[in-house]
């Protein structure tokens, strides 16, 4: 298997040297250049979780060898990393089932791709006959730089930066990761939003002049982000887990359709899902869910992308996204892997802030529906499915929840599906709780994550209220102009040490 770029059909790479590079040199993304077929789910459905992730990576990371990739595997989906034995446990709620992608160590969904992704990288490192060490580069939105601290930290050769918009994040967020351990790690606030922060990380990509002094020094920059294929082709594994044990339960026979409802914001997760789909999965339509930042919504109804708005902070932080990156490889795929096609419609994107696509790449997405949830009807859903089922879930997962009520009033299809939920409600305790009508005047985090569990009666997950012991190591806030400055500091300022 080689890897291509969305912008260059003359690029082919394995996946190794993908990963290392994170981004294409003009550009664009990395892509498979095609998508491996895995045959029957009848020979899959005694696999745990690891031999599944095992089963679908092999057949895209074809370069690595057979003990290299059962050593990443075995080392991230293990008792260590996850607080559930099913690493993706699957619960029936009402009319709909629920996937838990929050039981690992930072109680967001990235843990799924992020507790493999480091394996990947040191093991295509020690490949590499070009670079000594890596430097990674996050833009967060609040989940994945914590959870790439995490999966980074104290990793031989390899040092880790993330950037988070200071006020757009949730105020556990922020504390998960000023408090991050690790000697190659670095956090950064940036005075700014999430497309703040990610354009500064693309900008810093594609800085010629800094690349090549890291080079220079036997460096190469890479990221964690879903642009990475290291980071948004594991994520593959938990739609067939989930797929899997609903037929193992009985509550599907093997070969029907299901739908998948993903809260979306930078596009990874349900592009995984439609990966998924290439590869054999019966789907029958995904279903993009958005908070008030409805970009996505209008693009997948309407056929125009258009990001020339305010941005607005809603309590599904990390779905405050206007500019969805992986949008660019779905392009690409809905485009019958047209280059051209992409490049200028990405160009357009940098122009003007919008594009409209074909009428026959309209048509080709006709298979993801789109709903949005504004911030009363999130509220409304956290409080009504703790009230009716006993279920607490987070505000990501309640807008994944409302954009499904909504789908099935347009459509009446009664097939079964699956909802992402991808974040542990303890992330989000304020807004929850004020969903529910509790009040918390006065209280500090750790006060009112002991409020929602008793009032929900569920357990803070240990990461989090283990948070409160932890102290502040970070406290740096950079404008968008010194960014690259600090960076440099923290990279050079360690190698004199
Ligand atoms: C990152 C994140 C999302 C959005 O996922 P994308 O892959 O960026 O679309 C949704 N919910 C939560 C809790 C997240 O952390």
């Amino acid at each position: 298997m080689k890897f291509t770029s969305t912008r260059d059909s003359n690029v082919h790479i394995d996946s190794k040297n993908a990963l290392l590079k994170g981004i294409s040199d003009e550009g664009g993304l990395f892509i498979p250049e095609e998508f491996p077929r895995l045959g029957e789910i009848e020979t899959m459905l005694s696999m745990e979780y690891k031999e599944l992730a095992y089963h679908i990576l092999e057949n895209l990371f074809t370069d690595f060898s057979s003990d290299e990739l059962l050593e990443c595997v075995n080392g991230a989906y293990n008792d260590v990393n996850f607080s559930n034995p099913h690493i993706a446990p699957i619960k029936k709620i009402s009319d709909r089932y629920f996937v838990e992608l929050h039981h690992g160590r930072t109680s967001a969904f990235k843990d799924m791709a992020l507790s493999v992704f480091p394996y990947f990288v040191q093991t295509a490192l020690k490949s590499s006959t070009d670079f000594e060490e890596i430097v990674i580069l996050v833009a967060t939105s609040g989940d994945t730089g914590k959870a790439a601290l995490e999966g980074f930290k104290d990793i031989n050769n390899i040092k880790i930066t993330v950037l988070y918009p200071e006020d757009g994040v949730s105020s556990i967020q922020k504390r998960q990761m000023q408090t991050q351990e690790g000697d190659n790690t670095y956090v950064l606030g940036v005075v700014g939003n999430f497309d703040d922060c990610q354009t500064a990380v693309k900008e810093i990509f594609m800085n010629r002049e800094f690349n090549r002094e890291l080079n220079n020094q036997r460096i190469q920059l890479s990221s964690a982000n879903s642009i990475n294929v290291g980071r948004f082709l594991p994520q593959i594994v938990y739609y067939y887990s989930s797929y899997i044990d609903l037929v193992n339960a009985g509550e599907i026979a093997n070969g029907e359709k299901v739908n998948i409802v993903v809260p979306t914001g930078n596009f990874g997760n349900i592009l995984a899902a439609y990966y998924g789909m290439e590869m054999g999965l019966p789907i029958n339509n995904l279903i993009c869910a958005s908070n008030d930042n409805n970009v996505l919504t209008e693009f997948l109804n309407e056929g125009v992308y258009n990001k020339n708005r305010d941005l607005i902070l809603t309590t599904s932080p990390s779905m405050d996204v206007l500019v969805s990156s992986n949008v660019e490889r779905f392009l690409y795929h809905m485009s019958n892997n047209d280059t051209k096609i992409v490049s200028s419609l990405m160009n357009e994107l940098n122009e003007s802030g919008s594009y409209e696509v074909s009428d026959e790449i309209k048509s080709n997405m006709n298979f993801v529906k789109a709903y949005y949830a504004n911030e009363d009807e999130v509220n409304k859903k956290v409080l009504q499915t703790l009230e009716d089922e006993a279920y607490l879930i987070d505000t990501h997962t309640a807008v994944a929840s409302v954009a499904y009520d909504k789908y099935l009033a347009d459509t009446d299809d009664m097939t079964k599906t699956i909802i992402a939920s991808t974040a542990s409600p303890y992330k989000f305790t304020s807004d929850i709780l004020k969903a529910l009508s509790v009040e918390i005047d006065g209280m500090d985090d750790f006060e009112i994550m002991g409020r929602l569990s008793s009032f929900s009666s569920t357990e803070i997950p240990v990461n989090l209220s283990d948070l409160e012991n932890k102290a502040i190591r970070f406290r740096d806030i950079s404008s968008k102009d010194e960014i690259l400055d600090r960076i440099k500091d923290f990279i050079g300022g360690d190698e004199n040490a």
